[in-house]
Formats: structure tokens, sequence, C-alpha cells
């Protein structure tokens, strides 16, 4: 099982040159570089991981991130492995397994047709 850090595809253009804009102390708000839509990521728990893990380096501050929805850290990696697709991420703070998923979009300011 190696851990990878998280990347997420912008929900309106599918760029995954996404960032994430904010703090933790006070929201997951990502923006797509593309389309400049901005978005929050939100986690729900889905497991428990039961192997022991060696914590990879915390993330590039500026990399997506989202907050653990049992512990509330921010520390969620992706997990290449065997586990069901809807278990693909991992809190390594108190190793509960993630689902993913985005909320709050919000589409960008770039001119479009029919505007
Ligand atoms: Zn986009
Ligand atoms: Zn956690």
């Amino acid at each position: 099982m190696t851990l990878a850090p998280l990347t997420v595809a912008c929900p309106e253009c599918g760029s995954r040159d996404v960032f994430y804009s904010c703090k933790p102390e006070c929201c997951f708000n990502h923006v797509c570089n593309q389309c400049y839509t901005t978005f929050e990521l939100e986690t729900e728990r889905v497991g428990e991981l039961q192997e022991d893990i060696t914590a990879p380096p915390d993330p590039d501050p500026s990399a997506p991130t989202a907050p653990c929805a049992r512990c509330g850290e921010y520390k969620i990696f992706a997990m290449d492995g065997m586990l069901p697709r809807s278990a693909q991420y991992l809190c390594v703070s108190c190793k509960a397994l993630l689902a993913l998923s985005i909320t709050n979009v919000a589409k960008g300011s770039l001119p479009r047709e029919g505007q």
C-alpha cells in the first residue's frame, strides 16, 4: 500500500490544476487554476485501517486537502491498494478510511458564452 498526496479534479472543467486557497483553521476552499471555479472538499468515514502505516511527510500547504470526518485533522492521503473505490483516502492521524466528496461548487468568474 502506498500513500500519495491528494489530487482532485475541478468539478467544472476537470483540470487537476487545483490548489487549496485557505487555511485549515478557516475553511477548505479550493480554487481551479484553469477556470477559477471554487469548491470545498469534505470527507465521510467509511472504515478503519487495520495495518500499521508510516505517516508520510506533511503535504504541501497549498496542495488539495480535506478535513477528516472523524478527527478533523487534514492529513489525508490517497491510497493505492485493493480497497473498494469508495474508500480510497486515509487520515494518517487516526487511520480512518475516508470517501472524498466535493461540495459548495461556485463556478468561476471567467466570461462564458451566454452571459
Ligand atoms: Zn476548472
Ligand atoms: Zn482522522
